[in-house]
């Protein structure tokens, strides 16, 4: 790795905190959990507003989220029109379209926290742990491609859980999932290294809950992989603009 160039991230000072827009989110999916949402942002008024107005003046959070359709990211989190900036594939997986995508809501939409949202039952994890120990191949090309970009979460998780039932492993390799989601994030984008080590945003991983409609916040260390020392040390030493 090259020594990082003290590039600022851009910063927009009238975007909320990252704790902030966490806070928000959670709160919103408190609501949706007890069927009482509210629907911000969702009106006429709003949708004109989108129409002349520029998302990067509102978008809150970039989310990397599952295509799932049990999973309908703007709903779980009562958010409305110019909140979130939603990337979705089958099983959050990556590729350099979503790369690019997360980076444009990150950079220019501005959004100040970035979140990796997997989720229980997932199909496309699923079939990875089938693929892996049934050898259930899929016959779309395509397909196999996407899912041996999971299959290396599903490793991880039977390594860490060999002893483990069927649901279980699962719900680990959903969990592993994320975490190396948010890995190759980091490892593949300069940009979202360098904003996070900076505090101009944060990212942080989380798992939906299809039984219970609750989303699960998972710890930093679960989800930012190991950042490697030099932005840590970077992070650390602007730990004061985080207030
Ligand atoms: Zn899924």
């Amino acid at each position: 790795m090259s020594k990082s160039k003290q590039t600022k991230p851009p910063a927009r000072p009238d975007k909320p905190e990252p704790q902030k827009v966490l806070d928000e989110l959670t709160e919103g999916n408190h609501r949706f959990t007890h069927d009482q949402r509210h629907h911000p942002r969702s009106d006429l008024l709003r949708r004109k507003e989108a129409h002349l107005g520029n998302q990067a003046d509102h978008a809150m959070a970039t989310v990397l989220a599952c295509s799932d359709s049990r999973v309908p990211v703007e709903m779980i989190f009562d958010v409305g029109i110019m909140d979130l900036f939603v990337v979705r594939t089958a099983g959050h997986s990556m590729d350099s379209a979503t790369l690019a995508s997360v980076e444009y809501g990150m950079l220019h939409v501005h959004t100040p926290l970035l979140v990796v949202l997997g989720h229980t039952g997932c199909g496309a994890v699923t079939a990875a742990l089938d693929m892996v120990q049934n050898d259930a191949v899929p016959a779309q090309a395509s397909l196999r491609g996407l899912l041996s970009g999971i299959t290396p979460a599903v490793h991880q998780a039977m390594a860490d859980l060999p002893e483990a039932g069927a649901e279980e492993l699962l719900d680990r390799a959903i969990e592993e999932n994320v975490k190396q989601t948010m890995q190759a994030l980091f490892r593949q984008s300069k940009a979202i290294r360098e904003g996070v080590a900076s505090g101009a945003f944060a990212a942080v991983g989380a798992i939906y809950d299809l039984a219970h409609g609750r989303v699960r916040w998972l710890e930093p260390q679960q989800t930012a992989g190991a950042p490697d020392p030099q932005n840590q040390a970077a992070a650390e030493s602007r730990n004061e603009i985080g207030g």
